[in-house]
């Protein structure tokens, strides 16, 4: 399956290769934007320049354009967190119309990146794009900014090469990915469709063509304030009752149901790890001489594309970590009878997965081994928005591009120079032999 299948796929793969300083320069460029994701609140940083800057370059090269702000989220949409707006945060999707009658490519990417803490730790610049031997430094570089300057200049080959393209090419760049999901899911809202499609996140070549989905449930541990220095009554005469002591009882429940997921069938995929629950954030207590009324425990729990009922929401895998953790503390614990733990979720992001004989993933693995990256059919532990594409967009889509995937989210995160350049050419051969006539 690994090879160049003619003379033209050679001269694109060449003229790739010859645009190494101009992919450099584009990475650069990106990682210099601050697109660092949100906390709910903050005001938009860079990311309205950056997709101006996308637009110019896909301009360039004949694309349609269409760059809009989506509407604030309202309210009641599980899969959306509550009021979030798009205030100086714009979509992009750019269509290079092919000359017909064979099928559309969706090539997308999110153009937010994670925090940059702790800053103090990192020895390069991350928003400066520092060269180092055969790697680009920044935040973003491999999470995904290098695959998106990928993109762009795999296009840019292709139009420079005049290689006419049977189907359309849809380019899609959104915010908020390592967040909430919100801006694939907006574009998707806008109509954003291909009969296809992947996007270039660091996957080490390999085609994550499934996916775990989250629910974040913070449970509420209800205690009794009270002196913590005086002598108190048993809580059934109206002592205090400390809730951060209560907390070991839920972490054993959690661990509980972390290990029967993990010895159910239904529970394993072949690609994924089993579903797991972890808890993230704890917080409790108003004063240091009070005893504790309260303390909140955030978890993350990942589920498996068969956690989820027909209907597409996450309510099954809910109500199971709810129902369970509730028995089990009232079973150990006379307190929770009356004072009953108390939940709140987050949005959730579902689980997804397309089929691995896809004939894209095929095509896609087969042009990166024919450029001596063999890669294989894999699975992504956490989400990406190719999950929002295939469940809602119509449009099967996975994940495939460069490595390095264990510095991205980290201090000093990188991408490999030569790895980006063949993430490049192998994404403008997987348009030239998926967009051909039918
Ligand atoms: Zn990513």
């Amino acid at each position: 399956m690994g090879e160049l299948r003619s003379a033209l796929e050679e001269t694109v793969v060449t003229a790739v290769r010859a645009k190494r300083d101009e992919l450099i320069a584009l990475t650069r460029e990106l990682v210099a934007y601050d697109t660092t994701a949100r906390e709910i609140g903050d005001p938009a940083r860079d990311e309205e320049r950056l997709q101006r800057s996308l637009v110019a370059r896909l301009t360039a090269i004949g694309a349609e354009i269409d760059l809009w702000e989506p509407p604030a989220t309202g309210r009641g949409n599980r899969l959306l967190p509550d009021d979030l707006d798009f205030v100086g945060r714009p979509q992009l999707a750019a269509r290079l119309g092919g000359s017909g009658g064979g099928p559309s490519l969706l090539l997308n990417g999110h153009i937010d990146a994670v925090s940059v803490e702790p800053r103090e730790l990192w020895t390069h610049d991350p928003f400066a794009g520092e060269i180092d031997g055969r790697r680009l430094y920044g935040r973003g570089a491999a999470d995904m900014k290098g695959g998106i300057a990928a993109m762009i200049v795999a296009l840019d080959v292709l139009y420079e090469r005049e290689v006419r393209l049977a189907g359309d090419i849809v380019v899609c760049t959104v915010t908020d990915e390592e967040s909430s999901g919100a801006g694939g899911w907006a574009a998707v809202d806008r109509g954003v469709r291909a009969d296809a499609g992947f996007a270039t996140e660091p996957t080490d070549f390999d085609a994550w063509v499934a996916c775990r989905g989250t629910v974040c449930p913070t449970i509420t541990i209800p205690g009794r304030a009270g002196h913590a220095e005086a002598p108190q009554p048993d809580w059934r005469e109206g002592g205090a009752v400390n809730a951060i002591e209560k907390l070991p009882l839920v972490l054993d429940a959690l661990a509980e149901l972390r290990e029967d997921w993990r010895a159910r069938a239904d529970h394993r995929h072949a690609l994924l790890s089993p579903g797991d629950i972890v808890p993230t954030v704890v917080r409790g207590g108003d004063w240091s001489v009070t005893i504790p009324a309260w303390c909140d425990l955030q978890c993350d729990a990942m589920f498996l594309p068969a956690g989820i009922d027909a209907t597409a929401d996450a309510s099954v895998i809910e109500r199971e970590i709810r129902e369970r953790v509730d028995a089990h503390v009232r079973a150990r614990d006379p307190w929770f009878e009356d004072h009953p733990l108390r939940w709140a979720w987050d949005s959730y992001v579902l689980p997804a997965e397309i089929a691995a004989d896809h004939p894209l993933v095929e095509i896609v693995l087969a042009a990166a081994a024919a450029l001596g990256r063999p890669g294989k059919v894999a699975g992504l532990d956490s989400w990406h928005d190719a999950a929002t594409f295939t469940r809602f967009g119509g449009t099967p889509c996975f994940s495939f591009g460069g490595g390095a995937l264990a510095t991205a989210h980290a201090v000093d995160e990188y991408t490999e120079i030569d790895e980006l350049v063949d993430v490049a050419a192998a994404v403008a051969l997987a348009a030239m032999r998926y967009c051909v006539a039918t």
